[in-house]
């Protein structure tokens, strides 16, 4: 067998464990894992990876990249798009990233989704697709429309269960009521489609906000007592509740307290195909960090939460019960990110999809005793399996895409600005880690090599998927 490419002498996280295996490469796939030194090398490629480890390239499922900025409707802006933002994927180990495209009443999903590709074609330095958003009064026939999109290879859909952001200004709704979700369950359980599920209780969020408007306590230091740990609860349990009466597998994104993993692993024992993400900023800060100069770097929606939710949030990334750890990436200026200070107008979203892997590595390999196979799970194999994209990514096997992260575990180092490729800043400028990823293949070409950028922004390309009907039925992983 003529191989492309060898690389040699490094630790392979597989699905059967991790081994000191050569990987051979031909074209864009895997094509061999083999006993050290046995691959012809001739007329290859040989990258050295003595001393790295090699993990699947990471899949980020959780991005919104090129995305219209609500916190003042009045200053239209948009979050960075994917030319910038995937270049931090690149140099941080990341091969594939979900983004969203919304749909809004008016629009179909297929003209949405023709839209959004159109946006990201050629413009990524990383493969990438789209979950369908369905928010706001939509016309009940848009429901008629998912068979159709999961027939074309974007199966999973999008829902928030809240409004988010504070009553006034006024502004488009996010929320979809409990009786088009309902609709929207029926249609993935009938189709193959896999809920993704926003879920807070809007109720309570959105009277918090009047209350503590005419309480006087608008600080954003307050944000985790509007976006309450009880609201959390209420809402992954209603909606739990709902999938499994619609049939449907529910995917919990953002997951950040105590409450919602304990609702998610009860469903999960009981049999129910429910997944819950979190955030390495919620794993990693509680709600005093908003009270520092730069807190609000770490605010996503729904919030910071306490000290007893981060160890629930690494207990479930590390022994089983929160399947993957994803970024809510949602890139701007530093300006932008801290301009706001009250609980009405803080910007949203993190910057830390670069950032990803060497944090999960840091805080789950080297100080919570995550084993490497895990890790693989969590920052990439979970995500392409409950998404559709699996095998072809989120694993190390013969015939998948040759998509890797090799890692260096011996570097520590405190992380500056110069660590980072995209925007002016990053949430984690001073956070101390212990391995970060070194080189990072895109099927089969280097895209990026000790923070140096090699790959174009037209290397990435849209990955359409199918859901394996198992992770549809149970808790898969
Ligand atoms: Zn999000």
């Amino acid at each position: 067998m003529a191989l492309d490419l060898v690389l040699r002498g490094g630790a392979v996280i597989t699905p059967q464990g991790v081994g000191p295996w050569d990987v051979g490469v031909v074209g864009e796939r895997i094509a061999v894992l083999a006993l050290p030194g046995t691959l012809p090398t001739e007329g290859a490629r040989v990258i050295d990876a003595t001393g790295r480890i090699i993990a699947p390239g990471g899949v980020e499922p959780h991005t919104h990249l090129a995305h219209p900025i609500r916190t003042r409707p009045d200053e239209p802006s948009l979050t960075l798009g994917p030319e910038d933002d995937t270049r931090g994927m690149a140099c941080g180990g990341t091969t594939t990233h979900i983004d969203f495209c919304f749909v809004r009443p008016g629009t179909g999903i297929a003209a949405a989704l023709a839209q959004r590709t159109e946006r990201w074609a050629g413009r990524s330095h990383v493969d990438y697709s789209f979950h369908v958003t369905l928010c706001g009064a939509l016309p009940l026939g848009v429901f008629d429309e998912m068979r159709e999109a999961i027939e074309a290879g974007f199966p999973s859909f999008k829902v928030f269960t809240t409004d988010v952001l504070p009553p006034q200004p006024q502004r488009p709704s996010f929320r979809l009521d409990f009786g088009r979700i309902e609709m929207a369950m029926s249609q993935a359980a009938r189709h193959g489609g896999l809920m993704v599920v926003h879920a807070e209780d809007d109720e309570l969020v959105q009277t918090a906000y009047e209350r503590f408007r005419a309480e006087g306590r608008l600080d954003g230091t307050n944000m985790h007592l509007v976006h309450t740990k009880l609201s959390e609860q209420l809402a992954f349990g209603r909606t739990i509740g709902l999938g499994r009466a619609t049939g449907a597998g529910v995917y919990f994104v953002h997951t950040s307290a105590r409450e919602g993993v304990e609702a998610v692993e009860a469903a999960r024992a009981a049999g129910g195909a429910v997944y819950a993400e979190t955030l390495h900023q919620y794993a990693c800060f509680d709600a005093e960090h908003y009270k520092t100069p730069r807190g609000f770097c770490a605010h996503t929606y729904p919030s910071l939460k306490l000290p007893e939710d981060r160890e629930a949030l690494w207990r479930g990334l590390v022994d089983g019960g929160v399947s993957t750890l994803a970024t809510d990436e949602y890139p701007t200026s530093l300006a932008m990110k801290l301009r706001g200070r009250t609980i009405e107008d803080v910007t949203g979203g993190n910057l830390g999809a670069e950032a990803r892997l060497g944090i999960a590595f840091t805080e789950g390999v080297v100080k919570r005793g995550m084993s490497l196979e895990r890790f693989a799970a969590v920052t990439a194999t979970n995500a392409a399996r409950i998404f559709g994209l699996h095998p072809r990514k989120g694993v190390i096997v013969p015939g998948s895409d040759a998509d890797l992260a090799l890692i260096d575990p011996a570097i520590h180092k405190t992380l500056t600005r110069d660590d980072f490729h995209v925007s002016d800043y990053s949430p984690w400028e001073g956070w101390t880690v212990s391995g970060w990823p070194v080189t990072t293949l895109l099927r089969g070409k280097v895209i990026a090599d000790r923070g140096r950028l090699l790959g174009q922004p037209g290397d990435g390309q849209l990955v359409t998927r199918r859901i394996d009907p198992v992770v549809l039925r149970r808790p898969a992983c």
